[in-house]
């Protein structure tokens, strides 16, 4: 069964609708690229993924099985991990203690800190997230501070990881690392969702790409092929020069 699926998710607020009956489909271990111009309904569809809204209508589908993401435990507990494009990290408290923080809540025991510390080593090593568990965050640059966001995900056992606009605040050798850890993720058997505006990123990147455009998903395409030509034409509705860079 694939990762997540998507049946006929729609969401309105007021009369602007921001999803129209969407449907999609995400591989196990792959790199799922959604891209579309701002206000196409990209965040809103993976705000529905992380139990922030409730869908008006459809159903999400995690490995085969419907379930209902009434807030944002729910996804937790079937395996999503949220990489916020505004980080959530307690700037004055070390990575651990920010690891850790609200764990207990996703069902999981409350670790000791030893056994915390290990476990975090252990997934910080395995998947190139190098930072020191008790550096302070507010000591660590952007691009650190969103590989404690990652390592918080995977410390809750996500399977699937979230990033909405993940590059927009590195630096363009922080994106290339963030890049690198990706795909070491993706080879682990872990499913990527990355959201960008940025047609380089999705060639980059992605093993297949989703297209949305006002609130509905326009195409869903394999990323090798596809070109960025294609992409912007699906992402505007109609012909696009791309001015060659
Ligand atoms: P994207 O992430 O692709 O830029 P969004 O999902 O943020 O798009 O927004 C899709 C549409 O829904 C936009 O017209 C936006 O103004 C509207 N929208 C998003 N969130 C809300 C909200 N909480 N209340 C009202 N309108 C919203
Ligand atoms: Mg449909
Ligand atoms: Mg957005």
């Amino acid at each position: 069964a694939p990762a997540i699926e998507l049946r006929g998710i729609s969401k309105a607020f007021g009369p602007v609708q921001a999803n129209k009956d969407i449907d999609l489909v995400v591989p196990r271990g792959t790199i799922h690229g959604i891209i579309g111009e701002n206000g196409a309904g990209k965040s809103t569809l993976m705000s529905i993924l992380y139990g922030f809204y409730r869908p008006d209508a459809g159903e999400i589908l995690i490995g085969g099985k419907p379930i209902a993401i009434a807030d944002s435990q729910a996804a937790i507990r079937a395996g999503i991990g949220m990489v916020f494009q505004h980080f959530k990290l307690v700037q004055n408290f070390t990575v651990l203690e920010n690891v850790i923080l609200g764990a207990e809540d996703g069902g999981l025991l409350r670790p000791s800190l030893s056994r915390a510390r290990g476990a975090l080593k252990r997934l910080a090593s395995e998947y190139g997230l190098q930072v020191d568990p008790d550096a302070l965050v507010e000591e660590l640059s952007v691009g650190h501070q969103q590989r404690v966001e990652i390592l918080k995900a995977l410390y809750r056992q996500a399977d699937i990881l979230i990033l909405d606009e993940p590059t927009g605040v590195l630096t363009p050798a922080e994106a290339d690392h963030l890049f690198r850890i990706l795909r070491g993720l993706r080879d682990e058997g872990k499913t990527i969702i990355l959201i960008t505006h940025k047609l380089r990123e999705i060639m980059e990147i992605t093993d297949n790409v989703s297209v949305m455009r006002r609130g509905e998903m326009v195409a869903s395409v394999k990323t090798a092929e596809t070109g960025p030509a294609q992409l912007a034409e699906l992402m505007v509705g109609r012909k696009v020069l791309l001015r060659v860079e």
